[in-house]
């Protein structure tokens, strides 16, 4: 397979990254996660928006502009024959010799690759979720490669036999630990503000965008955990996940244990978009 280097599209074996790389010593860097439908990036502008924001929350130079990076991105796809996938990049603070301010000189780092993706997996079944103390740090709006807290929180989750964990800051949820998470109460939409405690997935604002169309009612605010197990419906959305209807939290089945009615319509929602966007 290829991957990208910089603007060069290499085979993946040649991809070598120096060990003083800010990225690997410090979690010093951005990524993204794009989703591929059909051979092309799904909500491309929102992903780069969102990656602009991230490199300047962090003072971190992009090492070429978006039309660049959008142009070889579509070849990486390419050259790979991707038709549904995600393509996955990630720019770090290049390398210089280790201390923790940045460096005058080190020219940012940009790696990609993309991987293929079955779509429409347990969709209808849905995914178990087990609840963890969000211990990260306080900028989680920002799309950062340090991960840890959210891995910690993902190992409890497989370790349970879950698909998901669901953090919470004390009795407030605040989002997947690589999802953003929504209930429905008395068919009424509810998720955590995108304030600096939650990431802002591109799914979740697309999501709220399509609720809107539906005529569904959304409130952005907090919701605690007593909310959480006495909702109608609990879903989770993410790149990878797109609308995925949650049946278990922690062991106890939500609601009926099935996919609600206003998680499906949202979902429907969703694949009639990418069905669409295919199509175009
Ligand atoms: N929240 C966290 C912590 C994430 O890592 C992700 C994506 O991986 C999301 C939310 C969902 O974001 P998106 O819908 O842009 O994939």
């Amino acid at each position: 397979s290829f991957i990208l280097f910089q603007d060069q599209i290499i085979p993946r074996e040649q991809g070598k990254v120096d060990i003083e790389d800010r990225g690997y010593q410090f979690g010093d860097g951005i990524y993204e996660a794009i989703p591929v439908y059909g051979g092309q990036m799904f909500l491309l502008d929102l992903h780069m928006k969102r990656l602009k924001r991230s490199a300047n929350e962090l003072r971190l130079q992009l090492p070429f502009n978006i039309d660049l990076l959008t142009e070889k991105l579509n070849k990486l796809i390419g050259l790979n024959r991707i038709n549904d996938g995600i393509v996955y990049f990630q720019i770090t603070r290049g390398s210089a010799p280790r201390q923790h301010f940045f460096p005058d000189q080190a020219g940012s780092i940009l790696t990609g690759s993309v991987v293929s993706h079955d779509w429409r997996g347990n969709h209808d079944s849905g995914i178990e979720t087990s609840l963890a103390e969000d211990i990260r740090w306080l900028r989680c709006d920002i799309k950062t490669l340090n991960l840890l807290g959210n891995v910690l929180a993902k190992q409890y989750a497989h370790e349970q036999g879950s698909q998901e964990a669901i953090l919470h800051r004390g009795e407030n949820v605040t989002e997947g630990a690589s999802s953003n998470v929504f209930i429905v109460k008395n068919n009424h939409l509810i998720t955590h503000p995108a304030d600096h405690l939650i990431l802002n997935g591109i799914t979740r604002l697309f999501v709220l965008e399509l609720a809107e169309r539906l005529g569904i009612t959304v409130d952005e605010q907090t919701f605690t955990l007593d909310d959480l197990f006495s909702a109608d419906e609990v879903f989770i959305t993410s790149t990878g996940n797109e609308v995925m209807p949650v049946v278990k939290i922690d062991g106890r089945t939500v609601a009926d244990g099935k996919a609600g009615d206003v998680t499906s319509k949202l979902g429907e929602a969703f694949t009639g978009e990418v069905t669409q966007f295919i199509a175009s």
